[in-house]
């Protein structure tokens, strides 16, 4: 979210366990090689039949148990790594969900935030504000108030920013323009606007903000239609991306889309189409959108914000299709506010927050402005 505000909202962990469920984290190999020492990583280990897997010279990945969750999530939810070795040997990605923590210009410190969580995903994205950890909390609050997840009161800041990366003081607008930190904040203050409002679909308000990025000035196309053949084309090439397991025709032609780390179940692919959109997840969506355009990790390393609005673009279309999807699973005729929630934690999981292959097809300017062109041109 835009950084420069004072009103940011507070991130507190739930304890769902959610984050730690579905997906092989990958845990840096000094502190894999120094858990196997350990007896009650060996024990658990010897008890779930599973074991830690080598991926590179640097990385290993932590296996998933029978119920789909991390072999060290612990039957109240928290992690045993966390709860038996303090932070010293916790993953680094689980140390900092769902943060992705960048400098300003100005030196300030600004975070990312993933809506792959739950309580992001549900609650936090509708304040429309910046989202960020919790400061330390002092002691003379009480425990119930100030309970915080440990990963967070525990880290200190020269840690948290140990390898952050800098947005530099001009960033990319589009393929060749430049601006700097000061005016792009003042645009995305405008656009909170469209996105807040009662009215319009997500699409629209990207319109809106892409034509806001031109030379042309504010003024969007004057027909915009949600959900165009050419946003279905992106989705359909997107879809086929986490695992490379599907081809074009198959999501085309084939009866079922079967990725069981997706759904339990193959999913009907015919039926998509039965399935009505509800307006009721729009504004869920919108805020969605909105949190994209906010993120800087792309802008520090050469993205251009023109590649955010085509992000979201995509990244908007992704949730529809999975809402729509999550729908067709429950036999329900339209779509809920909890499915577009549950299709924003997907979408982030597979592909915009976490999968590097999506973050870098669009740290490219050449793609990010491609895909907005093909998603705009009427
Ligand atoms: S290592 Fe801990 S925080 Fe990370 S996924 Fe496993 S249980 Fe969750």
């Amino acid at each position: 979210m835009n950084q420069d505000s004072n009103s940011a909202v507070y991130f507190q962990c739930q304890l769902c366990g959610e984050c730690c469920s579905s997906w092989n984290i990958p845990i840096e190999a000094e502190k894999a090689e120094a858990l196997l020492q350990k007896s009650w990583v060996q024990q658990r280990l010897r008890d779930t039949g599973r074991h830690l897997q080598r991926q590179s010279a640097d990385m290993y990945r932590i296996p998933l148990t029978d119920e789909n969750v991390c072999v060290f999530l612990g039957a109240d939810r928290r992690c045993l790594v966390e709860v038996n070795e303090g932070l010293t040997l916790k993953p680094h990605e689980c140390q900092r969900f769902p943060f992705a923590t960048v400098k300003a210009p100005d030196g300030n410190t600004i975070h990312d935030t993933s809506a792959a969580c739950k309580s992001v995903s549900e609650k936090l994205l509708l304040a429309f504000q910046p989202i960020q950890p919790r400061p330390k909390v002092p002691e003379t609050i009480s425990p119930a108030v100030s309970f915080l997840p440990e990963a967070m009161s525990e880290i200190r800041p020269e840690e948290w920013l140990a390898d952050v990366q800098t947005v530099p003081d001009r960033v990319w607008q589009t393929l060749f323009r430049q601006t700097d930190w000061e005016t792009l904040q003042k645009l995305r203050a405008g656009w909170k606007d469209w996105f807040q409002a009662d009215v319009g679909s997500a699409e629209e308000a990207l319109c809106r903000v892409r034509a806001s990025l031109t030379k042309a000035g504010k003024t969007p196309p004057a027909q915009f239609k949600a959900s165009t053949w050419r946003q279905q084309a992106l989705v359909l090439y997107f879809l086929r991306k986490p695992y490379q397991s599907f081809s074009l025709f198959e999501l085309l032609h084939g009866r079922t889309y079967n990725d069981p780390r997706v759904f339990g179940e193959p999913l009907p692919l015919r039926d998509m189409n039965k399935v009505r959109w509800s307006p009721e997840g729009e504004a869920l969506l919108k805020a969605f959108a909105y949190n994209l355009l906010n993120r800087n990790r792309l802008l520090a390393v050469g993205g251009s914000v023109q590649s955010l609005v085509a992000m979201a673009g995509v990244a908007v279309g992704l949730v529809r299709w999975y809402a729509k999807a999550l729908a067709v699973l429950q036999n329900a005729e339209a779509t809920t506010q909890a499915d577009v929630s549950t299709a924003i934690r997907l979408v982030e999981r597979y592909y915009t927050g976490h999968q590097p292959r999506f973050f870098q097809f669009f740290q490219s300017r050449f793609r990010g402005w491609l895909v907005l062109r093909w998603l705009y041109l009427f």
